[in-house]
């Protein structure tokens, strides 16, 4: 599945429509919300099924097409089942502070003709041209952004990478300080804008200017965006085995607080993921659990340790004398762990970058 996002050209007549439907569905999604939340205190649980038809018949009143009702029923439903499930916390209602921005369209849509799309309940709207992949549009979904209005559109269709013919293993330390470290000691840090943009945006969060810090910030996410399809890219490309920490960022983010940082970064494993097993590589995730500590010469546990050590970027072996960069000796762990070599046996052969 390909999802890509149309930049919408949008008339009066238009917005003013989704500017309504999106009005009509924050009372709708508020309202289902607390239902479903009142309903399990009594002991009544919805399907999927059951509750996106709850509505029916109330398409016409509210002036918007049914299955777009249903679609919002749906995210309001699955925003529960995640929080039971213990994988989301409690969905928040919908208010002026955090407001509903979005607008499913569940039902297959019409390849578009030229610049112009159809919708359901919205003919012939215009979008800034793009090139599209072949395949069925599966559905589509409006969203309200600082910068406009957007059409993102899943496509059933696959995407291919190019990869290059080699068995070059890489092992990856994901972090904070640095971004991504390679077990062939490259760093890899975030790129200029996006340090930029955060000054940037800090700047207008403190100056108060909300609108300003919205745009930005939205920037910001697509910046990062992009830089993790980059870098995933070129990892699949190089590399036809990678072996990353799994847990390394996780305890970081305790320090750093849950951040966008954190987010962002698992976002980066995922596609390296998806990509990889799309490209034919093998992604494999190492416990991390020694790997700062260890030193890649000797084996021994002398490394920084944990959350305290986050601050030595450097260090030296107390057993053996060598001089380490943190995060490159980390990636180098990595990528012996993940070849098989067992922490806390000693050996001398080491893989660095092979
Ligand atoms: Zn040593």
């Amino acid at each position: 599945m390909i999802i890509r996002k149309l930049k919408l050209k949008l008339n009066k007549s238009q917005e003013q429509t989704l500017e309504t439907w999106l009005w009509n569905l924050t009372g709708v999604y508020n309202w289902s919300i607390r239902k479903i939340e009142l309903d399990a205190q009594n002991k009544i649980y919805y399907s999927g099924f059951d509750f996106q038809n709850l509505l029916a018949g109330h398409s016409d009143k509210l002036d918007i097409p049914s299955h777009i009702l249903q679609g919002t029923l749906t995210q309001a439903h699955s925003a529960w089942s995640r929080c039971f499930k213990k994988i989301a916390k409690k969905p928040k209602l919908k208010s002026i502070r955090n407001k509903l921005n979005s607008i499913p369209f569940p039902d297959p849509i019409r390849s578009p003709k030229g610049n112009r799309i159809n919708i359901l309940g919205l003919k012939g709207l215009k979008f800034h041209k793009q090139s599209l992949p072949e395949g069925k549009i599966k559905l589509g979904r409006i969203l309200k952004r600082p910068s406009g209005w957007y059409l993102c559109l899943w496509i059933d269709a696959t995407h291919t990478f190019p990869v290059k013919m080699t068995d070059k293993v890489v092992g990856i330390d994901p972090g904070f300080h640095t971004l991504l470290t390679l077990s062939n000691g490259t760093k890899i840090e975030n790129p200029r804008e996006l340090r930029k943009g955060s000054e940037r945006l800090a700047q207008a969060q403190r100056g108060g200017r909300k609108k300003l810090a919205s745009r930005l910030q939205e920037k910001q996410a697509n910046r990062r965006n992009d830089r993790n399809h980059k870098i995933s890219r070129n990892l699949i490309e190089n590399y036809k085995t990678i072996y990353y920490s799994d847990d390394n960022f996780k305890g970081m983010s305790k320090l750093f607080g849950k951040s966008i940082a954190e987010a962002s970064l698992s976002n980066l494993i995922g596609m390296i993921n998806y990509k990889g097993r799309l490209g034919g590589r093998s992604i494999i995730p190492v416990n991390s659990k020694h790997t700062t500590m260890t030193c890649l010469t000797c084996w021994s546990l002398t490394g920084p340790i944990g959350l305290n050590g986050l601050a030595v970027r450097h260090w030296q072996c107390s057993d053996c004398g060598s001089v380490h960069d943190r995060d490159i000796n980390s990636a180098r762990v990595i990528a012996n762990v993940g070849s098989g070599f067992d922490l806390g046996v000693l050996e001398s052969s080491i893989v660095g970058d092979r």
